[in-house]
């Protein structure tokens, strides 16, 4: 079977525990060799010789501290493979949910919903048994046979020779056999993987589906799903079973070829009743880590198949960048060639004078997988430095496209980016999103505390940056009025926080992190007009010398912006000061016209 060498680069750091299992196994072995000796040893002294009872002690006090022994060490090695599995996890799940993050919410989006969280945790789960149980059994199918066999050797060669033919054969049959099984299991992981995602999908639509009377076709393409996987499933274990079958003949056979060669020589006496009996007690020994190794098979198999779509993740976020987010923590220190992105300095608002980059759009150009028109074309734009620039635009006409594709959460189709008149492509993902804050209409707020949420822009900043982060972003009397302040949970477990609410958090963030270039999508307005009021202040004092690209839906935030673009199909088809697009624009003229006469 082919076990992936970049399984084991997994095991990264984490060495320690997985070495000391091993030696625990190799020590165990050796252990199973002091117990055939001495039990030997006694049932000969006791039977054939005829020993006083007084004599047989110190063979049952060996014998009695071997399998202590023994024990011991078994026990030892699989907490050690356990230890080393759940840092291994550990860390692999770190990897993933960085990749994913690298990556932005549009790769999480692209993919069914189910697919990634079966990659998540079934197939983080399945790399678990591998680690803990396959890869252990393999050592000690290695080790085990040959510590018995150089036992045996010196004493019987004629039983060394036939443990040393029959056990190749074991192998032999679990690679022919392990062949099929594994493009089995792939079948299975894979239609697994497909089920989970179609389920999950079905389950977000209920209500669509409800509505539109099409829950009862759906429910027998999930029977159908359901009855794929049965079948794939019960394919995977026949040849399990099977394989386990003919593991356990080659091992039986093995020892009878041995007791019919030991039998017969002890009746010319070509052997002595100790050696023997010593031998055989070794021989079923021998094989047992072979057959285990078998049990454990369709473990490793799993393990592999999970571990291709584990790597298709990890692999996906590319760019060089993603080995700073897997390997090193975030706050860590920088690593060689990483390079700063041309933004002078991270900036405090005070640290005047800037000096800032204008960011170009130039002839870029974003049609999304699948779809024939695209999102944006040609577009080339100047958003200036240290100043606001507005996107307006009808709805569908390219704004979140022109977003994400600043954020880099996808690449432009052609033309560049430009920060300071480098393609922003050039520099690693991170440290370019280091640059940015976003402040997103639906921002997420995680199972935490309210200060981890606000702190996550900035984990190492101070008491004092926190609480004027919470100051500026008109949170104060918000966090006076919780029951613990600030370290009130939110979320699930805790306190839930109204649309409004969610974004001045959101806002705070944007203030810790202090980044120079500001993304915001602005929130369509709030039913109470003195939380309106708040946040349109809190954006305000934010945008303040920054370089900022607002989506705009409110006519003020249009109206006072430095630049205005306007968007429509894809296109800019108009750009400038309010008053010029008042001439120039008829889409500007109308919209404004229409919401101008609405608001007053
Ligand atoms: P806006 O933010 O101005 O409403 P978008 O940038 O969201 O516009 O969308 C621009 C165009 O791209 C629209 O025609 C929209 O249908 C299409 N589009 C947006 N997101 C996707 C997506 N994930 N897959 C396919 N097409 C999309």
């Amino acid at each position: 079977m082919n076990i992936d060498r970049r399984m084991f680069s997994l095991i990264g750091g984490h060495r320690a525990p997985f070495i000391l299992s091993i030696a625990a196994s190799g020590a165990a072995a050796v252990m199973v060799i002091g117990q055939a000796a001495s039990l030997s040893r006694l049932v000969n002294d006791a039977f054939i010789e005829k020993a006083p009872p007084a004599a047989l002690l110190p063979s049952i006090g060996f014998f009695a501290l071997f399998s202590m022994l023994r024990m011991f060490l078994g026990w030892l090695g699989h907490a050690e493979a356990n230890r080393g599995t759940i840092a291994v996890r550990k860390d692999l799940f770190g990897r993933l949910t960085g990749a994913i993050a690298l990556r932005g919410p549009l790769y999480a989006r692209s993919l069914p919903s189910g697919r990634l969280s079966t990659t998540l945790i079934k197939g983080v789960e399945a790399l678990d048994a591998y680690f803990s149980q396959f890869l252990p059994q393999l050592v000690l199918a290695l080790l085990a046979p040959l510590i018995i066999l150089i036992a045996v050797f010196p004493v019987d060669p004629v039983s060394g020779f036939i443990l040393l033919a029959t056990a190749p054969l074991i192998p032999l049959f679990m690679a022919l056999i392990g062949k099929r099984a594994g493009a089995m299991t792939d079948r299975q992981w894979e239609t697994l993987s497909r089920m989970s995602g179609y389920f999950l999908d079905m389950l977000q639509g209920l209500p669509t589906l409800k509505l539109f009377a099409r829950s009862r076709s759906q429910h027998d393409a999930i029977a159908d799903a359901g009855e794929r996987f049965r079948t794939a499933t019960m394919k995977v274990l026949r040849v399990a079973f099977l394989s386990s079958l003919t593991l356990e003949l080659v091992g039986t056979i093995g020892t009878a070829m041995i007791a019919v060669a030991i039998g017969l020589r002890l009746l010319t006496a070509g052997l002595t009743f100790q050696t023997a009996l010593f031998v055989l007690l070794l021989t079923p020994d021998f094989y047992l880590p072979l057959r285990q190794l078998g049990l454990k098979f369709h473990a490793g198999m799993e393990g592999t198949s999970a571990s291709k779509d584990i790597f298709a993740v990890l692999d996906g976020a590319g760019n060089g960048s993603i080995d700073r987010s897997i390997n090193g923590p975030i706050d860590g220190p920088e690593p060689e060639g990483h390079q700063k992105v041309p933004f002078e300095g991270k900036n405090t608002p005070e640290a005047a004078p800037f000096h800032r980059s204008e960011i170009r759009f130039e002839g870029v150009s974003y049609s999304y997988p699948g779809s024939t028109e695209p999102a944006l074309s040609s577009l080339t734009c100047a958003i200036p430095a240290g100043r606001t620039t507005a996107v307006t635009g009808p709805s569908g006409a390219g704004k979140s496209t022109l977003m994400n594709l600043l954020l880099r959460f996808q690449d432009p189709c052609s033309g560049t980016i430009t920060a300071g008149g480098r393609p922003i492509g050039e520099y690693p993902v991170e440290a370019w999103r280091e640059l940015v804050a976003w402040v997103p209409q639906h921002p997420f707020l995680f199972n935490e505390t309210l200060r981890l949420n606000i702190m996550m822009a900035n984990r190492s900043a101070t008491e004092e940056t926190l609480l004027r982060a919470v100051r500026m972003a008109g949170l104060e009397e918000l966090v006076d009025r919780l029951p613990a302040g600030i370290d009130t949970p939110v979320g699930e477990q805790g306190i839930r926080f109204s649309g409004g609410e969610a974004q001045r958090i959101a806002l705070a963030r944007a203030f810790m992190k202090d980044a120079p270039l500001l993304v915001l999508d602005e929130p369509t307005s709030h039913t109470d007009p003195e939380l309106e009021a708040t946040l349109q202040r809190a954006i305000g004092t934010l945008m303040q010398n920054r370089t900022t690209l607002i989506i705009a839906h409110r006519l003020e935030t249009i109206r006072s912006a430095d630049t205005i673009l306007v968007l429509e199909g894809g296109r800019e088809t108009a750009t400038g000061t309010h008053r010029e697009l008042m001439e120039s624009s008829a889409f500007y003229r109308r919209a404004f016209l229409e919401h101008g006469e609405s608001v007053q």
